[in-house]
């Protein structure tokens, strides 16, 4: 099982290791940049394969005609991604407690990005999304 907090613990979950994405996406969209600060790294899981062990401080944020993000209305920590009446769920890879064996795999939306960084490794770099919606 890993598992995953905000900064200060008011939301806190639990996903089973098997059902986790390996992979993470650096999403470089303007969304994510404000609302992470810079850019939003994430893996995904089944919705079913996620426990929240607190839900206290979890507040949603409808992004999107499309889609919400979740939050930490305490402390402000950016957690999940949902598209509407998804299945899955995004969550950070920085708000996960254990080492694991995620690796980032492909940057999105690059079309986006800030300009104060460069993209500099060899990973697949996207315009846009690789899925039929942004995220
Ligand atoms: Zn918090
Ligand atoms: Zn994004």
């Amino acid at each position: 099982m890993l598992t995953g907090r905000c900064e200060c613990g008011q939301v806190s979950f639990e996903v089973e290791e098997d059902s986790i994405r390996e992979t993470v996406t650096a999403c470089h969209c303007s969304q994510c940049r404000r609302l992470s600060g810079h850019v939003w790294a994430s893996t995904h899981a089944p919705m079913n394969k996620v426990t929240f062990t607190c839900e206290e401080g979890l507040t949603w944020y409808q992004s999107s005609s499309w889609a919400r993000r979740g939050f930490c209305r305490f402390c402000g920590s950016n957690l999940f991604y949902q598209e509407n009446d998804e299945d899955g769920i995004g969550i950070s890879a920085g708000c996960l407690d254990q080492t694991t064996d995620l690796r980032l795999a492909k940057h999105i939306f690059v079309a986006d990005k800030g300009d104060y960084y460069a993209l500099d490794d060899n990973l697949p770099h996207y315009e846009a999304g690789t899925a039929p919606k942004p995220g």
